[in-house]
């Protein structure tokens, strides 16, 4: 068993499974599955080229094969780095035959995580691009290795490959299943009760938190999410946020379409234009898409000259989809949507096909399963009344029992008897529906991608010019929220933005998305009664700030 992992309780197990809920089988068998059933039909696109299951399985055995000869093994933790690309399903799938575990890392990580991940998991390989956007990950991973020596695997996707990295490609053509039989494979296959793969959290705490998904409850989540959202092998769906994220990876995304037979298509950027040329050429059927995204592309001057006329569903998912927002979806792009609450941690709340718009403009769904149990409780934990406002305390399963190697802060993160405490004020609306209302958890949600506030405080807080700070979230019409640094400097000192943008990225290498995009200085901090920085008053200063300089400009 890996050390560090919190197993499901045995009574929980038995269950589960008699409910029929877990299989028992790992996902490489599932991708099997599929590539038998579907041998001939296109499984993924990317930038014009187009791969059938059989060859899509032909490649992930192939990969398995080439990792075992270069030395991973069943539990090795290995970080995925990989953008949106054909080499991601083949090197994903690969990772699943062999038992290795891949740490879900996005392409814009810098040193500061990745590092982080490869001393805190101790991983011993690192899949990236040959170069992204301009940026060298070979540099990166030069750079982590020497802070985490066990990485000693370094695979590459695309070219150039530099010197003692590992050409993904090379691997890719090199036919190893003609001196390594593929039933080799059955010697690493792993226990569906364990972990698969790791989600990351951007948690609450000074550091990422690791998320560890069985092959049981992962298999569960994209086949049930699959049904909700009516995939069947004739849907094309769309993946053009980073297809690391679970959103995208299992709800239903890459994996739960790929176990229908659909055709998925990796779509190498968010942009909106690259994202609207891609639903027209490939015929795209449904996609998953952050509110932010939505909002971009419902507001494209030249939404009218792309063909949209394919697309029957969105998923709005990751933060809160307004109302407003809600309501033009069908008028503009013509579609439908499914709403959905759901966490790397594993439970989902999702619409249903069918909900009027009284339920899709007012809550976020209900759970996908029977056995998914649900509180709702004050600050003392005591249940509130049904439709009053509380946190929102999750078990069932697809969702975790505890993070990765972290015994403390699990047992803040968990109740006693395994519930998981999401942090996510919310309400019970109608039956087990329910309705998203806040949060109580300390992060900035922005486009929906998490930032822990404490984490980049304690970047801020390294500044030789910094004598304190908060980190909070501010308004922003698209992305829902930004950050923005309150802080006090040093006697005799100052800042500006654009410093503290460098600092942090040039200094502290963290990744620009949890870049604060507005700096407040302050002579002193409003503080609670129980002498903690009042937080929720420093969102009320910036809100209303921002409210005056939105009406100074008018
Ligand atoms: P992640 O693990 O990155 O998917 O983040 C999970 C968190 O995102 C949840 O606990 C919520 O705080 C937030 N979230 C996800 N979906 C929604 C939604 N539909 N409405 C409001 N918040 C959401």
């Amino acid at each position: 068993m890996l050390e560090g992992f919190v197993t499901y309780p045995q009574d929980f197990v038995k269950l589960y499974r008699e409910k029929g809920l877990w299989a028992d089988k790992t996902i490489g068998e599932e991708l099997d599955g599929a590539v038998a059933r579907y041998p001939d039909r296109i499984a993924l696109a990317c930038e014009g080229q187009h791969v059938t299951y059989r060859e899509l399985g032909i490649k992930a055995t192939r990969l398995a094969l080439h990792f075992i000869d270069k030395g991973l093994r069943p539990y090795d933790r290995v970080i995925v780095q990989l953008p949106n690309e054909l080499e991601f399903a083949y090197c994903f799938y690969a990772t699943m035959k062999t038992g290795a575990i891949p740490i879900m890392a996005l392409p814009a990580h810098r040193s500061a995580e990745i590092t982080f991940f490869a001393q805190f998991t101790g991983a011993v390989a690192h899949f990236m691009p040959a170069r992204f956007k301009d940026f060298s990950h070979q540099s990166l991973s030069r750079e982590v290795r020497e802070k985490a020596p066990d990485m000693t695997l370094q695979f590459v996707s695309g070219a150039p490959v530099e010197e003692g990295m590992i050409s993904i490609s090379e691997l890719l053509e090199d036919r190893i299943e003609e001196r390594l039989p593929a039933s080799r494979l059955a010697d690493y296959r792993p226990d569906p009760l364990e972990p698969a793969l790791f989600q990351l959290s951007g948690g609450t705490t000074g550091v990422p938190k690791i998320i560890p998904r069985t092959h049981n409850d992962y298999s569960l989540n994209f086949k049930a999410v699959g049904d909700i959202c009516a995939v069947t092998e004739e849907s094309v769906l769309g993946i053009a946020i980073p297809v690391n994220h679970n959103f995208a990876l299992s709800c239903p995304g890459l994996l739960g379409g790929l176990y229908r037979g659909a055709k998925v298509v990796l779509i190498p950027s968010p942009r909106t234009e690259t994202v609207l040329d891609a639903i027209g050429k490939e015929r795209i059927t449904i996609m998953p898409t952050p509110p932010a995204l939505l909002i971009r592309w419902m507001e494209f001057p030249q939404l009218r000259g792309y063909d949209l006329s394919s697309l029957r569903y969105v998923i709005a998912g990751g933060a809160r989809l307004n109302a407003e927002v809600a309501k033009k979806i069908k008028p503009v792009l013509g579609c439908d949507y499914f709403q959905n609450l759901g966490m790397g941690e594993g439970m989902g709340f999702w619409s249903r096909i069918g909900d009027g718009e009284d339920m899709l403009l007012n809550s976020q769904g209900a759970p996908m399963f029977d056995e998914d149990e649900v509180r709702v409780v004050d600050e003392n934990e005591k249940d509130v009344p049904y439709g009053e406002r509380g946190e929102l305390l999750v078990r069932g399963p697809i969702t975790i029992r505890g993070y990765y190697n972290s015994p403390e802060y699990n047992n803040k993160a968990f109740t006693a008897d395994g519930f998981y405490r999401t942090g996510d004020v919310v309400r019970m609306y109608k039956g087990r529906y329910l309705s998203v209302e806040g949060r109580i958890k300390d992060t900035i949600n922005r486009g929906a991608e998490k930032i822990s506030a404490e984490e980049v405080e304690n970047h801020i807080l390294a500044h030789p010019d910094v004598e304190n700070c908060a980190y909070v979230a501010m308004p922003d019409r698209v992305l829902g929220e930004k950050g923005c640094a309150f802080v006090l400097a040093k006697p005799g000192r100052t800042l500006n933005l654009p410093d503290l943008q460098a600092f942090l990225k040039d200094e502290r290498n963290i990744t620009v998305f949890k870049l604060p995009e507005r700096l407040e200085m302050v002579d002193a901090f409003p503080m609670t009664n129980v002498g903690k920085i009042d937080k929720k008053e420093l969102r009320r200063i910036i809100a209303e700030k921002m409210e005056e300089d939105e009406k100074a400009r008018e």
